[in-house]
């Protein structure tokens, strides 16, 4: 079966940067290419899905989005696995126009799924912040919070109001649990 894992790009695959808008600011977490080798070999589509106001902000233009959005692929290329797919939300209301796509919003996702011929029951959505757990629970995907980024701010509210199904350290964490809850529920 095709299956899925939607990723948060800043605080989950990449240490936050203040509004990063140059390539050398994206450095991978050393928990990032194990995680995703472990869940690439498992057959996993892995689709990246990330906020960047900072082109709404005018600091970053889209095709300087674009080379980030090369760099970071080529990081992962390098380190011997590959992504997917990746989709951002170039938007912010308080400085472009609302939207459909910024997450909480689940736009993003959507597309991934769209573009995949994915079913939202069999992806998760792994991301350091409550927007990333709420876009995902709003397609009924399953949701994983690392705890790299903001994730450690954001555990409590996470816990008291359900929104992840799993809270781990970072992307191996998640790698490991999600493996391990696909063969639980595989009839
Ligand atoms: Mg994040
Ligand atoms: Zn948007």
């Amino acid at each position: 079966m095709r299956w899925g894992v939607f990723l948060d790009r800043d605080g989950t695959l990449v240490p936050n940067a203040h509004h990063p808008t140059r390539p050398d600011q994206l450095k991978l977490y050393r928990s990032t290419l194990p995680g995703l080798k472990l869940l690439r070999g498992s057959g996993a589509k892995l689709l990246v899905a990330s906020n960047q106001s900072v082109v709404a902000r005018g600091m970053l233009s889209e095709a300087g989005l674009r080379a980030m959005d090369r760099y970071l692929k080529q990081l992962v290329r390098q380190g011997g696995t590959s992504l997917q797919g990746a989709y951002y939300c170039p938007h912010h209301p308080d400085f472009s126009r609302a939207c459909a796509c910024r997450k909480p919003k689940a736009g993003l996702l959507r597309q991934g799924l769209k573009e995949h011929g994915l079913k939202a029951g069999a992806c998760y959505m792994v991301g350091d912040s409550k927007t990333d757990l709420q876009a995902g629970r709003a397609l009924g995907m399953k949701t994983v919070l690392v705890l790299t980024g903001y994730g450690r701010s954001v555990r409590s509210a996470a816990l008291r109001n359900k929104l992840a199904d799993h809270i781990t350290s970072n992307v191996y964490g998640a790698a490991k649990w999600i493996l391990r809850d696909r063969a639980l529920t595989k009839v």
